[in-house]
């Protein structure tokens, strides 16, 4: 029970606690968060800056602070985040995301959430099963960026970038001075490494003489590429966020709390601290040639962006264009490089539209089982989710900046969604490029005319309702 001491204290405190946790999240904003009279300290006083002892602030045995720390309060005593300040060109006044719960970096958190996206389950998972030493400290020797990439205008700019830590590949290099000063766990939320990879339909282009082997880009007859790839992990700067959507910071905040089981009470009561790392999927930057071609504004730039279809992408569905939209969207980088330019594909972790696998089966179910018509086909999706998509592309153009993307050359998308979005942003598109015909699964018709009906790009025809309506994909009989 000792252990519990703030959990028991709440109990008998409950009233007020839960008080104070229900207020509307405009007010808990604009009032500044005054703490409830008799907050506990968060840690001792002295916890966290030097090596503290065991007892006192952590369990060496589970790795948890002795006291389970339900949320925190701004001016708590204890708390005392890292400065920081969104979009601060100079990296040291712009300040690192700090988000660890480690024992030595909690009071000094400026950061809601955890590391790792989806997978910081895992890392308590990893924790919880004692399979991971709750000391244990990365060591990042020789984890460098493998290609330079900015810094860039724009990273100093908090309108053009609020999903991701602009420096977040800089981390243990940049701050090294007050990791070992201040001795706290800061982490990367980007890496950048180089790799080749090898796609069987590229074989098939060079065999075809579509793609020629250059021996730089497409290395040989196997079409074997070569590639700089860069992962980032979701870091949201919430009054970004929240303009981006049109809505108020405290209705964004209040949302994320309700709808993730009040996982992070931290959202509703530390309104001093504006970053949250959620726990979603990333993406992945695949860049084809001279990196720092990406952001020349003499060098043609070819992109795709793609939003994750597993079934398609990796295990070959038929349904839909995403694998073919994929590897075209490869080749046509791999041609851009070859040409001088740059090619890029991004790709994001949004499977299924952001819905997620089971809602998208049980659409095709409804799909299948129906008669399967292009003039249904959003409408199938709306009555199962509500929506027809989530993806909300409004963030996504912030990778471009953080890349130093200025312009498009050849945008490898047919979506209205993601150019309405990267325009909106000030980067100019000059040039749509459709998915090819010949490149379309015969199944997968009744999702391209259903989007092209509702605003995809094309230079071919754009079919009247009467039309769609005759479109009709395979039976499950079929
Ligand atoms: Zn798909």
């Amino acid at each position: 029970m000792e252990k519990l001491g703030l959990a028991a204290r709440a109990k008998g405190s409950s009233a007020a606690e839960i008080e104070q946790v229900a207020v509307s999240s405009a007010a808990v904003l604009s009032s500044g968060s005054a703490p409830p009279a008799q907050t506990p300290p968060i840690l001792p006083a002295d916890a966290g800056t030097q090596s503290p002892a065991p007892s006192a602030a952590s369990d060496s045995k589970s790795g948890f602070t002795s006291r389970i720390i339900l949320t925190t309060y701004p001016n708590q005593i204890g708390i005392n985040p890292l400065p920081m300040e969104w979009g601060a060109a100079d990296p040291l006044q712009r300040g690192p995301v700090t988000v660890s719960r480690a024992p030595s970096t909690i009071r000094r958190r400026n950061a809601i959430g955890a590391h790792g996206g989806s997978y910081s389950i895992y890392y308590a998972l990893a924790l919880a099963s004692k399979e991971l030493d709750p000391d244990h400290k990365p060591d990042f020797t020789n984890t460098e960026p493998a290609a330079d990439i900015g810094p860039f205008p724009q990273w100093a700019d908090k309108k053009k970038i609020v999903s991701m830590d602009p420096l977040g590949h800089l981390v243990p290099w940049t701050f090294k001075d007050i990791i070992q000063k201040e001795n706290v766990d800061l982490r990367p939320t980007i890496a950048i490494t180089k790799a080749h990879m090898k796609l069987p339909e590229l074989e098939e282009s060079v065999r075809s003489g579509r793609l020629v082997p250059d021996g730089k880009v497409c290395l040989n007859s196997s079409g074997e590429l070569n590639v700089t790839k860069v992962a980032v992990e979701p870091v949201w700067y919430l009054p970004g966020v929240a303009e981006r959507f049109g809505i108020d910071e405290g209705t964004l905040r209040r949302s994320l709390f309700e709808h993730t089981g009040g996982m992070y009470p931290e959202l509703i009561t530390r309104s001093d601290i504006k970053v949250f790392l959620p726990p979603i999927g990333g993406l992945t930057v695949y860049c084809f040639g001279d990196p720092a071609k990406m952001s020349a504004p003499e060098s043609k730039l070819a992109l795709r962006i793609h939003d994750e279809c597993n079934g398609s992408d990796v295990f070959g569905s038929d349904i839909c264009t995403c694998r073919p939209y994929l590897i075209f969207g490869i080749e046509e980088a791999v041609k851009e490089a070859q040409n001088g330019g740059s090619g890029v594909v991004i790709y994001f972790r949004k499977e299924g539209r952001a819905l997620g696998e089971v809602t998208k089966y049980l659409v095709y179910n409804a799909r299948k089982r129906g008669e399967d018509r292009a003039s249904d086909y959003f409408k199938r999706t709306e009555n199962i989710a509500g929506v027809k998509d989530m993806r909300f592309q409004a963030l996504m153009p912030d990778i471009l900046h953080w890349l130093g993307i200025t312009k498009i050359d050849r945008m490898l998308s047919m979506s209205n969604m993601k150019h309405d979005a990267i325009v909106g942003q000030g980067i100019p598109i000059l040039e749509r490029v459709e998915l090819p015909e010949s490149w379309i699964p015969a199944d997968s018709r009744v999702e391209i005319d259903a989007k092209i009906t509702a605003g995809y790009f094309t230079a071919g025809h754009r079919m009247t309702a009467e039309e769609l309506e005759a479109v009709q994909g395979r039976t499950w009989e079929e």
